[in-house]
This record gives C-alpha cells, structure tokens and sequence, in this order.
C-alpha cells in the first residue's frame, strides 16, 4: 500500500470509528487513545485462557477477573457463538468458491482465498452479523430499517469490515440493498423461489442471544431479519428454524434435544407456525444424520447449507471436528464454516473453541464485546 493510499485508509477509518460503526481500540500503542475497560478485559479474560492452555496457570487464575468478565453459562455460549461464526468464516474463506475434491483440506486458519486475505480476517459474513448485531444493541429493539441501514453503510463505506472496504457481497444481497436504495422499502429482499440463498442465515445468530428469555420471540425475529435481503420462504424459515436451534443451544439444550425432529421446547409452536415442505422434510428424515461426506453438498442454496451444517454437528463431538467437516466440502465453505461456527460455538461455549484459533482471529475482542452487549440488551 503507497502512502497516500495508507492515508486515506486511515481517514476512511477515522470517518467511521466516528459514528460508531469501527473496531474499538484494543491497543494504546498506534493510537494513543485509551482501550477502553470493557476492552481491557476481554483480552484480560483471552490472556488466561491462552495462559491455561500453554500450562503458565490454572483455571483458577480466572477468579482474579471481575465476576461479569468470568463466563455464567449463558455469556459463555453467547461469545461462543459469535466467535464461533468468525473462526467458522476466517478459516474457510481459503477454500472458498472450490469444487469438492479439488483441494488439500483444511486443518488451519491460513488466510489467502478468492480475496487474498490475511490469516484471521473474515469477510462479508461476520460483517453483516455484526451490523446486526451492532442494531439490535443500537435501536435497543428490533429495526429492520435501521438494520439494512447498516448494511448499506458496510456495502458503500465498509462499516465492521476488517480491510474497511466491502470485498465481497452476495448476488441477492447486492440485488437487495440496490432495491431499498431506490424504495425505501426495508423488506427489500427478492421473494421468489430461486433467490433461497444462505446470505441471511450467515448472520443470524445475534437475533437468539437478544431474544434468548423467549423461544417465540426469538423464532419470529430470526425469520423477520431475513426479509431484509433475503424474502424468499425456504431462506426465512431457514432462519425461523435456526434461530429457534440456537435458542435452545444458548440455553444449554442438550444435542439429542437438539436434533430430535424440529427443536421445540414449548410442544406446540412448530405445529402452529409450520416450516415449509423443504425444511419439515430435512428434519423429519433425519438423513443428514447417516449421509457420507459426497452426499452433502456446502453450496449456497440455503437448504444444502442447513443440511451440511446439521451433518456436521450430529457427526462430530468436538467445535474443531464439526467444523473442519463442513468447511471442507468446499464450495460456500466460508459460509457454511461461519453457520455451523454459531450453533457448535453456542452449543459447546467459547470455554471449548480452540484458543489457538480465537487468537488468531482479527479483531476478536469485538466478537465478545457484541456477545455481552446483546445479553444486556436482552434483560432490559
Ligand atoms: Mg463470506
Ligand atoms: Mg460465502
């Protein structure tokens, strides 16, 4: 990068940290500017668990921080699933856009990709859940205006992208945000059968941890904060279903309560709101649960996705094993990497994310400032 352009990215990064819409601080080196405490102890809370795992100190070493940096369970499965999805993301984008087979698998976050990224960084996936992520915290409610808002501001300005440029955005979302730029409309998403693509689903887990007290609610928004790009019905009652799973995962549901047919805790709001054919279908079956590697598919049509996603997490005991499983299928491999990221990340807790990877991830402390912001928002 020459001067002038390093220049300007700074301006561009300045412009945005001003509105809000930028990476806290995490160091006082460059910047001279404070970290701020909420920052300070999220590194605090990675230093031990990078500590415990090289065998320098005990978990008991984590008593030294204050209680609300100390995970309760529902904060441990909160940060597990937003930085979940970014290790999801950042590991597979190397193999992004590759044929099954064509490749040497994956073992490791090492960056490159179709868009030559560094070791770590991730791309529009975890942008667009932060942008939502970022609403729900901002608005204090649910706003769909405000939230394609955001996305707009991450396609034109690159807002919480980690180059500060958008890189790469999806046909529909594009298609999408094209619309509600010329109509104000905010359920701007195509609505017809051939658009059910996984772009919605990517960022959804932010909507369960807001809504975490209420199954209901939590399934209604997820299928509502599809209709910004994504209005067709295979794509929301992807997310109407996934949301609800991670609910129950957030809430510390077990993986047979899990995978049992469609996850339900309250017995009768699956057979009131029914799920289209497509996704009933996928989960009465259960095939994913006995499907080989070649039967599975990690493609961008949403209902593939939610397949590969679910034959990964009932094939698999571990968030490392699950994951490097879905990743390499290749094709939307950074996609389906940053889905099955959320619900493993959820259902297994950050205590249980390989540490050599949330390390490794580019501005991780934003994953776990969103993670304890959403909770917050969710007891007032
Ligand atoms: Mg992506
Ligand atoms: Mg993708």
């Amino acid at each position: 990068m020459s001067i002038s352009e390093m220049q300007k990215k700074i301006m561009k990064i300045s412009g945005l940290s001003k509105q809000g819409l930028w990476f806290p601080h995490s160091s006082e080196k460059m910047t001279g500017i404070d970290v701020a405490q909420e920052v300070k102890d999220i590194q605090s809370f990675i230093g031990i668990r990078k500590a415990i795992e090289k065998g320098v100190v005990g978990e008991e070493y984590f008593s030294k921080l204050a209680d609300k940096v100390i995970d309760s369970d529902k904060l441990n499965r909160a940060r597990g699933a937003l930085i979940g999805a970014a290790i999801g993301d950042a590991l597979g984008t190397t193999i992004e856009f590759t044929q099954p087979g064509s490749f040497t698998p994956v073992t490791d976050i090492t960056g490159g990709g179709p868009f030559n990224l560094k070791a770590g960084e991730w791309t529009d996936d975890c942008s667009m859940m932060l942008c939502l992520a970022h609403s729900l915290v901002r608005r204090k409610s649910f706003d769909l205006k405000d939230q394609i808002e955001l996305y707009i501001k991450w396609w034109k300005d690159g807002a919480f992208s980690v180059t500060a440029e958008c890189f790469d955005i999806g046909v529909t979302v594009q298609s999408a945000l094209e619309n509600y730029l010329s109509t104000g409309n905010p359920e701007s998403g195509p609505t017809d059968e051939y658009s059910a693509g996984n772009g919605s689903l990517m960022r959804l887990a932010p909507v369960p941890i807001r809504y975490i007290s209420d199954f209901a609610e939590a399934v209604e928004y997820s299928g509502k904060s599809s209709l910004t790009t994504h209005g067709a019905i295979e794509a929301i009652d992807a997310c109407r279903y996934f949301g609800g799973l991670l609910w129950g995962a957030l809430n510390g549901a077990s993986k047979d309560e899990l995978l049992n047919g469609i996850y339900d805790p309250t017995g009768t709001y699956w057979t009131k709101n029914p799920p289209c054919t497509s996704i009933k279908k996928l989960l009465e079956e259960k095939s994913y649960k006995t499907k080989n590697s070649n039967e599975v598919r990690g493609s961008g049509y949403v209902i593939h996705t939610l397949e590969a996603v679910l034959w990964a997490f009932s094939n698999s005991s571990s968030f490392e094993e699950g994951l490097l499983k879905v990743v390499n299928l290749g094709e939307d491999a950074d996609t389906t990497g940053c889905i099955y990221g959320q619900l493993a990340g959820a259902f297994y807790g950050e205590r249980k994310v390989p540490i050599r990877w949330v390390d490794k991830v580019k501005f991780n402390h934003m994953f776990y400032l969103k993670a304890q912001e959403l909770l917050d928002c969710s007891e007032t």
